[in-house]
This record gives C-alpha cells, sequence and structure tokens, in this order.
C-alpha cells in the first residue's frame, strides 16, 4: 500500500493493516516465504519529516540453523522510524545525491511503501541463529541424521537410557 504522505493532516494518520501475505523475496537459505504480517501504524509529522510508530506481527518460515527443518517463527515487535522525506522530496535539484545519502527505502516519491516498511521491518526481527527449539538436538556431525528423532546408530556411547541405568546401579 502506498500512503501519499503529503496528505496527512497536523494530528497524523492511524493506519490499521489487516493480516496479509507479504512477499518477502528471495532468502539465502534463512527463511522462505511469503510471510502473514499484520500492523498498526501512526504517522505523524514532524517539522517537514515524518515519524512512524506502532507496532506489527509477522509469521514466516524459517530453517533451523541446526536441523535445517522448516518451522514457522513468529515476530512480534514494535517500530519507531524517523522518516526524513523533505530530503527524499522528488524535483528538487539534489534529489538523487540526497537519496544516495539516505538509507530509507520505503519512502518513494513523497509516498510511503507500507509493503516495503514491513518487509525490512519482518527482516531486521529475525533471529540471528534461527532454531525450530531452544533444545534442538541438530544433526548428527557423523551421519547427518535428525537428532530430535532420537539416537543414530553412531551416538555416543553414554546417552543410551539404558546404560544410564546401569550405570546408576553400579
Ligand atoms: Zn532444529
Ligand atoms: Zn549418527
Amino acid at each position: 500500500m502506498f500512503i501519499d504522505l503529503s496528505r496527512i493532516s497536523p494530528e497524523g494518520l492511524d493506519l490499521a493493516l489487516p493480516e496479509a501475505e507479504l512477499d518477502v523475496g528471495a532468502s539465502d537459505g534463512t527463511w522462505e516465504g511469503p510471510a502473514r504480517v499484520s500492523a498498526d501504524l501512526h504517522v505523524a509529522r514532524s517539522g517537514h519529516d515524518f515519524l512512524i510508530t506502532g507496532t506489527f506481527t509477522g509469521r514466516l518460515n524459517l530453517l533451523c540453523g541446526r536441523c535445517l527443518e522448516r518451522f514457522q517463527f513468529r515476530a512480534e515487535d514494535a517500530f519507531n522510524l524517523f522518516c526524513p522525506v523533505a530530503a527524499t522530496a522528488p524535483a528538487a535539484e539534489e534529489h538523487e545525491l540526497a537519496e544516495d545519502d539516505l538509507d530509507v527505502t520505503y519512502v518513494e516519491e513523497g509516498k510511503l511503501n507500507t509493503d516495503q516498511l514491513l518487509r525490512e521491518s519482518l527482516l531486521l526481527s529475525l533471529p540471528v541463529q534461527p532454531l525450530c527449539r531452544d533444545d534442538c538436538r541438530g544433526l548428527c556431525p557423523r551421519c547427518g541424521a535428525d537428532q530430535n528423532q532420537g539416537p543414530c546408530d553412531c551416538a555416543p556411547v553414554g546417552t543410551d537410557p539404558r546404560l544410564q541405568v546401569l550405570k546408576k546401579l553400579l
């Protein structure tokens, strides 16, 4: 959705974006789109610029960094962004130069691109090492078996519960 920032009143604008599918582009083996994202935004004027505040919730399939299984990640975060629109206003002679200096990619020609805003916010909220669960056992370094499914044949001696019982008896 594109919001024409020049039309935002001094009181600002409240935007409730219902849950919708969001294209999050190609991943490097960390996530698999599309995501589903909903958000509540408030866009307020700050001089000639804008402040975007609010919260978003997103769901996205990630690949576990240990066992490589796909799992659903739920992101929930608040954001608080300063949006220097004055510098990106079109028709200014130094437009291209100013745009190069800014890394605000969700404002194009005075319009707020909410899809792009949510895409960036969601991807920034992803964990550095995604885990399907905190105690994921990962893959066996020797045979590659998923150790969440139970011990493989090359499991080190001592983890076999039958041996644990034996140890207690000794
Ligand atoms: Zn895992
Ligand atoms: Zn193994």
